[in-house]
């Protein structure tokens, strides 16, 4: 579960300040998918560091599983991040890289032991349907499996929020169904809590259980599909 309480991001200060995100408030649930939606400059991306605490608010929280996180010291804060996974936009795997060693990164960022990481590894790969493609390199890998590659990334360290931000923007049509089904069936198998942000209303349908609007920073709008589909 995720709470965002009050939560405002301002650049800047004195008279050039820019507040991107004013005393926003979110919630989503454990096990659900919420896409977060809005035109550009509304302030998505600022959300999405916000979440995964690259950012820190200027003030409001950050909630997750209901242990405040925004406030942490830095030491803490690098602990905390691991609680949440995040996919980015087309892949940012590594080229000189396989699959398999870009899933690893992690693992081997925070020590874990070879052998355990290669078990991890390899069950990552099952999970996202990439058991055969773990040697190959992202230039060997179509844009769908490559995205696939940064889903397994971000869960190599068992978080329990998986944060996509703008994660099918680029793909083809196909591509990007394919992709939004495997996000929903890990959501189901691993009771995972996703927050989808994209501009793609087309991608909302397919993936999200609610959906909200933010717009110059605050959530104008939100609600469940139906709910949204059928005010327009
Ligand atoms: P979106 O992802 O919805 O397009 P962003 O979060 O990228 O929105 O940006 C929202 C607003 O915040 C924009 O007006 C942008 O110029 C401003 N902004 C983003 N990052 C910074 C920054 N580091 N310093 C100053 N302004 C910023
Ligand atoms: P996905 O939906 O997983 O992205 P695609 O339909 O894009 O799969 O690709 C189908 C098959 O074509 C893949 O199994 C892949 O091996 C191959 N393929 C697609 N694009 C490339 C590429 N750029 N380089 C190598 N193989 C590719």
């Amino acid at each position: 579960m995720i709470t965002l309480r009050q939560l405002t991001k301002t650049y800047g200060r004195g008279g050039t300040a820019v507040t991107v995100l004013d005393r926003l408030d979110f919630e989503v649930p454990t096990g659900r998918i919420a896409a977060v939606v809005g035109p550009s400059g509304a302030g998505k991306s600022t959300l999405a560091q916000c979440i995964n605490l690259l950012e820190r608010p200027t003030s409001g929280s950050v909630v997750v599983n209901g242990e405040e996180l925004s406030g942490l010291p830095e030491k803490r804060l690098r602990e905390a991040r691991r609680r949440i996974g995040t996919v980015f936009q087309s892949s940012s795997l590594l080229s000189r890289r396989t699959a398999a060693e870009n899933i690893a990164l992690p693992l081997e960022y925070l020590g874990v032991t070879p052998n355990e990481a290669r078990a991890r590894v390899a069950e990552l790969l099952d999970r996202v349907g990439l058991a055969d493609k773990a040697g190959h390199y992202p230039f060997q890998l179509s844009g769908g499996q490559a995205q696939r590659v940064g889903i397994a990334r971000a869960l190599a360290l068992r978080p329990s929020i998986l944060l996509a931000d703008e994660a099918t923007s680029g793909l083809d049509p196909d591509t990007t169904r394919s992709v939004v089904g495997l996000i929903r069936q890990l959501r189901d198998d691993l009771d995972l809590t996703v927050v989808f942000i994209t501009h793609e209303m087309d991608t909302v349908r397919q993936v999200a259980d609610t959906v909200a609007r933010l717009d110059h920073g605050r959530i104008v709008e939100q609600g469940t599909l139906v709910e949204l589909l059928t005010s327009h």
